[in-house]
């Protein structure tokens, strides 16, 4: 993920602010006696909980172009995560503080300040939005293992319920209602659209052909039913197969990268077996349709950048590298050279090399070497330096396996590559 601070998150930034700058001459500061101080901090955190939740719930919308200006759908999530688990964190404080603050006046006072009769509602309202917050955050916190990613993501919808009751909490209670009407709108819109209009904007394809790569490995190859979608190189698309002969991930979105070049009307999909529903993609039916919905990213940014590159892919990561080299086959000029690693495990796993071979022989400027890890053990300095003599000079571009993609980070930053000269995408939102 990209460090530097982008458009998207300073907008985010103020969205976030807003309903506290709104309240702060109400709120008044944090002096006095420590009842004062504590009910001052349950108040701030419980106005900055609340408006995270809804800023989680509106970067969750997931219109194709939304993600650009804050670094791609990737990192888009990456943020969405990070709100709602210090969401949960600031909610947590405001109870605590607010609760806290009242202990002075006597236990039973604290006691009725969290837990007031049932008439106190706007009160009540906060405990359910909390609920139900615990209940679609806890398999995010792994606490009952590895959650299965689509039961997962059905448990969101409960975030709706939890951000509707925290808006009513918040409009009952908070002086000023507008920011929270605004973010309320922003949040509950974000979500409404992502299941209600999302699905009809899905773009119909066609499977045309699918290629055995090696075992377990298939590309798909799709054809438009209408004008189809246009992209750039690395991004990727949901795709959600409506074969109903598959034995799983019928209808289901997943994450797919584009391996075609930008300038092919056709999709062309490579899909590794990585678990039910990537297994029963396998199978697919040519002609069967399938739909589309993207593209999102920004891997590559909006273009090449204007300097020599080092492209680092390994496994089923090799996907982006392969529609930035179909790209470049098919006319795309980048400023300066491109050197293509793709580190597999042996040949039999190298499922692209030979059209990546034949690539790097007619595209001048762009280089092509193959690692196998199982004759040359993992990917060292002394190997980079070999065949890409001034990788620390390049805008690098990783993508593969988790551990890969550490191992080369750790690697290249022991090199002395700025962390902003890094690019890399792992296939895994969770
Ligand atoms: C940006 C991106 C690009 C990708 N590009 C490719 C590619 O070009 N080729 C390829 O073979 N694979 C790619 N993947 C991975 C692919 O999405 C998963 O392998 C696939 O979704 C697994 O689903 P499954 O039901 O087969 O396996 P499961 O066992 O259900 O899932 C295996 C793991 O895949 C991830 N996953 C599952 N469903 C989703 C989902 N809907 N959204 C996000 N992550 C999910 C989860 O981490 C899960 O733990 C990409 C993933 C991402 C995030």
């Amino acid at each position: 993920m990209r460090r530097r601070l982008k458009t998207g998150d300073m907008v985010l930034i103020a969205a976030l602010l807003l309903p506290l700058v709104v309240a702060l001459p109400r709120l008044g500061g944090p002096g006095g006696p420590p009842e004062m101080w504590l009910t001052w901090v349950g108040k701030v955190s419980g106005i900055l909980g609340l408006a995270m939740m809804l800023l989680a719930g509106a970067v969750s919308c997931r219109v194709p172009g939304f993600d650009r200006p804050f670094g791609g759908l990737a990192r888009l999530w990456h943020l969405h995560h990070w709100l709602g688990f210090a969401a949960f964190i600031l909610v947590m404080l405001h109870a605590l503080a607010l609760g806290l603050a009242a202990v002075p006046a006597s236990l039973d006072a604290a006691v009725a300040t969290l837990f007031p009769p049932l008439s106190h509602g706007a009160l009540w309202l906060g405990w359910l939005a909390w609920a139900a917050m615990v209940v679609f955050l806890a398999p995010t916190f792994d606490f009952f293992g590895k959650p299965h990613y689509q039961r997962w993501k059905r448990l969101h919808l409960v975030s709706a319920a939890a951000l509707l009751l925290g808006l009513g909490h918040a409009l009952l209670l908070a002086g000023e209602a507008w920011p929270w009407w605004l973010l309320g709108i922003a949040g509950l819109g974000a979500i409404a659209w992502r299941k209600g209009v999302a699905p009809s904007r899905r773009h119909p394809y066609r499977v045309e052909e699918v290629v055995p790569l090696a075992r377990g490995v298939v590309e798909l190859v799709l054809r438009p039913e209408g004008s189809g979608i246009r992209h750039e190189a690395g991004q990727f698309v949901y795709l959600s197969p409506l074969d109903e002969r598959l034995a799983a991930g019928r209808g289901e979105e997943h994450p797919y990268t584009i391996a075609s070049s930008p300038a092919d009307a056709r999709l062309r999909i490579g899909i590794k077996d990585l678990g039910d529903a990537s297994h029963a993609l396998q199978t697919v039916t040519p002609e069967t349709r399938v739909l589309v919905e993207g593209p999102y990213g920004e891997f590559f940014g909006r273009r090449f950048p204007e300097r020599d590159m080092l492209w680092l892919g390994g496994g089923i990561g090799i996907t982006p590298f392969v529609g930035g080299a179909r790209d470049l086959a098919s006319g795309a000029a980048p400023e300066g050279r491109v050197q293509l690693i793709y580190l597999a495990q042996d040949d039999a796993r190298a499922y692209y090399r030979q059209e990546l071979e034949e690539i790097a022989g007619r595209v001048e400027g762009f280089t092509f070497t193959q690692h196998f890890s199982r004759e040359q053990g993992r990917m060292t300095e002394a190997f980079l330096r070999e065949h890409c003599p001034d990788f620390t000079e390049r805008e690098i571009y990783l993508c593969g396996p988790p551990a890969m993609n550490a191992h080369l980070q750790r690697l290249l930053a022991g090199q002395g590559v700025p962390a902003l000269r890094i690019h890399s995408e792992v296939f895994d939102f969770l």
